[in-house]
């Protein structure tokens, strides 16, 4: 079948206003790391349903050709990216979200749903959808849920893994694999759902799936505190959560020069000033009545030294202003230093392996780096400049060498994707690989989803 024949094929489907090709398609980029590139697939394809997807998936598994499922594109290792030979599939026109069962606590959306969209429906319920990350205005939970996405909130709720009942899924055939059953217990077999979190559109289109809500917070107490290094941070969130009995939801390092970058002249305030070894923002899901309580720990810490110095949000403007210095990563980029890197290291061991790290980094030439992170999920971020290809591997092996030894891993939430293939082997040993090809093959036999992805 010709090119043309083919996408005939796929408009007969989705209809004309369904399929985006030729100068419509290359105005769009490839993603959120590379906007400057077109989109290089041979067509993007816009399916309303699950049937439309699955009658997609049987048109291109006929004619042989590969499919990349598409979300925001806002994921951080060129998941998304295309060939020219290449279908990608957007969920961008499967954006439902039915209305909220409020005493189930569940709703369901279509998987091209924003998590801020999901995020401001359950509030519309008097409910509470706690993914939450920058990109939540963009990101889908169709990507959230092939990237396993953790975010902001993951020491309360866990990662989006957690907050998956059920979902439908496309196989690279067609075939629909519908688990929409909105149950927290369901021993009955294979967890099927689980094939299709965090493989990245690897295993199946996943079009429509079950959330989890929870009951919205009462309130935050926040604060941005220095400490003299990472392991007090540490010994600050411990107490917290025993104090507060597991309620500590989020805590985000923040290492000195990341701080200063995010605070300088016309950005983010600076709430405490630039000279200390170490800031974490922390914040506590509590009733306004507790925060004393909050305040009497942080100060209990500042007497013992384990703290330096502290500001407590005193207003909601105030806590969002402490967020800002976390959240416009963007600055990062406008500054140059734009390669983003994503891993884990056990929170006893995160110092001796950011001091070493920053040690071999600052020997680089031209090389600037900030580090910052969920912490308290083991989970640090880097940003450095893009250098030349011997600098950029000098950079890689800084960050991701010392990984194997500490038990950490080459990925915490962005996934593997295109760009951490070759690091793989880092984090997974050869038993773990080969048991995940079996599964990849036992499900997309000739490796037309979301090609050269993990593997
Ligand atoms: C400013 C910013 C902040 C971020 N912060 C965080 C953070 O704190 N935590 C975090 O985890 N991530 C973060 N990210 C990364 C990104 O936002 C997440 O990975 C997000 O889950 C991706 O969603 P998306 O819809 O953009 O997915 P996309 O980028 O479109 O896709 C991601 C992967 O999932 C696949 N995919 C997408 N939709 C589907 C589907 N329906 N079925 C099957 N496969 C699919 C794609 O093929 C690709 O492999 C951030 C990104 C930015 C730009």
């Amino acid at each position: 079948m010709t090119d043309a024949a083919f996408l005939d094929r796929l408009a007969a489907i989705v209809g004309p206003s369904g399929l985006v090709t030729g100068a419509e398609l290359r105005g769009r980029s490839a993603n959120w790391t590379r906007p400057a590139e077109p989109c290089a697939a041979l067509a993007l394809v816009r399916p309303r349903s699950t049937q439309e997807t699955s009658a997609v998936m049987a048109a291109c598994h006929e004619s042989g050709v590969a499919v990349v499922p598409r979300g925001g594109a806002t994921g951080l290792v060129d998941g998304t990216l295309c060939q020219p030979d290449e279908i990608t599939l957007s969920t961008e026109r499967m954006i439902g979200i039915e209305p909220v069962d409020p005493l189930g606590m569940t709703v369901v959306v279509g998987t091209g749903a924003t998590i801020e969209s999901v995020q401001e429906a359950a509030s519309a319920a008097g409910l509470f959808f706690p993914l939450d990350l920058g990109a939540r205005g963009s990101a889908t939970i169709g990507g959230a849920i092939s990237t396993n996405a953790g975010g902001l909130r993951v020491l309360r709720y866990g990662m989006m893994r957690e907050m998956v009942l059920g979902l439908e899924a496309v196989l690279a055939d067609g075939t629909v694999v519908s688990s929409m059953r909105p149950l927290i217990k369901n021993n009955t077999g294979l967890d099927l759902k689980q094939l299709f979190l965090g493989t990245e559109g690897t295993l199946g289109i996943v079009t429509r799936a079950v959330l989890r809500l929870r009951p919205e917070p009462a309130g935050y107490a926040t604060a941005l505190i220095a400490c003299p290094g990472v392991d007090d941070g540490a010994r600050v969130l411990r107490a917290a959560q025993s104090a507060f009995q597991g309620r500590v939801s989020s805590f985000e390092g923040l290492w000195p020069d990341f701080y200063r970058l995010m605070t300088a002249a016309g950005r983010a305030t600076p709430p405490l000033g630039h000279d200390y070894p170490f800031y974490a923002i922390i914040e506590i899901e509590c009733v306004a009545e507790e925060s004393d309580r909050f305040l009497s720990l942080l100060e209990g810490l500042m007497g013992e030294g384990t703290i330096l110095d502290a500001a407590v949000a005193a207003s909601e403007e105030q806590r969002r202003g402490m967020w800002r210095i976390r959240d416009r990563v963007e600055h990062l980029n406008a500054d140059g230093i734009e390669r983003a890197f994503d891993v884990s290291v056990p929170l006893s061991r995160m110092d001796g392996y950011v001091r070493g790290a920053l040690d071999r980094l600052a020997a680089i030439p031209g090389c600037r780096a900030v580090v910052y992170g969920h912490i308290g999920d083991n989970n640090l971020h880097w940003n450095t400049t893009r250098l030349d290809v011997a600098g950029n591997a000098a950079i890689d092996a800084a960050i991701y060498e010392p990984l194997a030894e500490l038990n950490g891993s080459v990925s915490a939430e962005h996934g593997i994707g295109l760009e951490k293939r070759s690091k793989l082997k880092l984090s997974r040993s050869p038993e773990e690989i080969a048991v995940m090809r079996m599964v990849k093959r036992a499900l997309d036999p000739d490796g037309r989803l979301n090609p050269g992805k993990i593997f």
